[in-house]
């Protein structure tokens, strides 16, 4: 199994730390809006990474952070004179809701810096302790210049970062170099305070990451993941925290997800092609979003339009047809068939998917190899396949939609009208038999009133409600 590594700019095989094992963890967002598109690419591409490590037989542990201090969310508490955490607290239980939308597991911790203030601090202290941080005037600053390694994710040096840097006239003068970046600020009125050996302030926003990595996976941990966005300064900072703290090297994988692009132009703000999840959801179905991102590879820019998402709405909904018919034929089919069943035939899809899949996350030739696997079961259902085989057929077309997290059951929503239902569809056979169509029509019609459709096939009759 390879994967990309930003670190080395490379495809590499992937071994973990600890065999059976992987330790991942995903920046999480910032709390104070609903989360939007370009978010949730990095939820469901490194869902499925991990979804495809359960699949083959690792035992994951997932975090996933929310970032509940930051500047975004006060303003936003102030302006509509609130509190940061009842602003925080919503949008988690938002960003939640949109998770469970876009069937993305819950990761097994969702830390809060709110809620890791301890071991955020701590490793502040430590750092300023082993002497790669500063403190003037109640704020810490991380010394860049003390860490020979600072660039290495990013490519940069840090000469020329330095240099680039102080053309920019923004100078402060509290630093010792242009590069060096906050730990921790001071309080200031109107603002969430806490208290640390520099005085009452809050973290600045890289520390959270490396404290919560090491708090719930250890010093070293498999693979790191975020949108490629994050590269710097963010996961440049959390290396240089993280390793200078531990004094072992952080993640031995990192793994960056490329932007989503509005109908070709990159999604901003102030250019108004912004959409956040809930929006896109109110036109397509949740299920649909997650199918529409990986249908390119996590890695490439993905452009978002309305053309696509219909064309992905089509797509998927050929796969579900199939997993409906195939259900009904395994209801209906014979013990003996009367082709030649050879399960190898079924094999040669899990393989093609696999390889895909362990080709960097493939999952564009994935979707490509279930589509071949539905078209190998749509003929078989029209041919006398065994119960059996056709069993099996839906094992594997489950397992393999299930590493993609696509083609999630709907809730079973059998009612008291089912039964109901299933005796007007036996009545109108039974009209049929008896040739007597007027009342086969009325009951179609009758049913059709009721928003159920039905339709014939050769194993019976299938029926949906629309
Ligand atoms: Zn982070």
């Amino acid at each position: 199994m390879k994967l990309y590594n930003t670190l080395t700019r490379k495809k590499e095989d992937f071994e973990p730390i600890e065999e059976g094992k992987v330790r991942m963890y995903v920046c999480g967002p910032t709390v104070y809006n609903y989360i939007h598109i370009g978010n949730a690419r990095p939820y469901v591409v490194f869902d499925t990474v991990r979804r495809y490590f359960e699949y083959k037989g690792y035992d994951v542990t997932y975090i996933q952070n929310f970032t509940d201090v930051d500047d975004k969310i006060i303003k936003k508490a102030n302006d509509e004179n609130s509190s940061m955490k009842e602003v925080s607290n919503r949008f988690i239980k938002e960003a939640l809701t949109d998770a469970d939308g876009l069937n993305v597991k819950r990761a097994t911790h969702h830390p809060r810096v709110t809620e890791e203030m301890n071991n955020v601090i701590g490793m502040i202290k430590t750092l300023v302790d082993k002497g790669y941080a500063y403190e003037n005037d109640g704020t810490v600053y991380y010394d860049t210049k003390k860490f020979d390694e600072y660039g290495k994710l990013s490519k940069k040096n840090l000469d020329e970062l330095l240099e680039g840097a102080s053309e920019r006239v923004d100078k402060d003068e509290a630093k010792k170099n242009t590069t060096d970046f906050v730990l921790w600020k001071p309080y200031k009125p109107g603002e969430p305070k806490w208290d640390s050996p520099w005085g009452e302030g809050r973290p600045g926003w890289h520390i959270e990451c490396s404290a919560m990595a090491k708090k719930y996976l250890g010093d070293t941990i498999d693979i790191h993941a975020g949108g490629e966005d994050l590269i710097f300064p963010h996961h440049e900072n959390e290396i240089a925290q993280s390793e200078a703290a531990n004094g072992k090297p952080f993640a031995k994988y990192w793994l960056h997800n490329g932007f989503i692009m509005i109908d070709n132009e990159k999604m901003s703000k102030s250019a108004g092609n912004f959409f956040t999840v809930r929006e896109i959801a109110a036109e397509f179905p949740y299920e649909v979003i997650r199918f529409f991102i990986l249908n390119g590879h996590y890695r490439s820019p993905l452009n978002f339009s309305r053309e696509l998402m219909q064309s992905c709405q089509n797509g998927l909904e050929r796969i579900k047809n199939c997993n409906t018919d195939l259900k009904h034929y395994i209801n209906n089919a014979p013990e003996n068939g009367t082709v030649d069943e050879n399960t190898e035939e079924i094999t040669q899809f899990v393989i093609q998917f696999e390889k895909a899949m362990d080709d960097d996350f493939n999952t564009a030739d994935a979707i490509a190899a279930i589509y071949e696997l539905v078209r190998f079961i749509n003929k078989n259902n029209k041919n006398n396949v065994s119960k059996q085989f056709a069993q099996k057929e839906m094992d594997v077309f489950e397992k393999l939609c299930n590493v993609l997290g696509i083609n999630k059951e709907k809730e079973e929503t059998k009612s008291d009208d089912d039964e109901a239902i299933e005796k007007l569809i036996a009545e109108r056979t039974q009209a049929k038999k008896d040739k007597d169509f007027a009342k086969a029509d009325s009951i179609r019609d009758k049913l059709s009133s009721m928003g159920i459709t039905i339709k014939d096939t050769r194993h019976g009759v299938q029926w949906f409600r629309s």
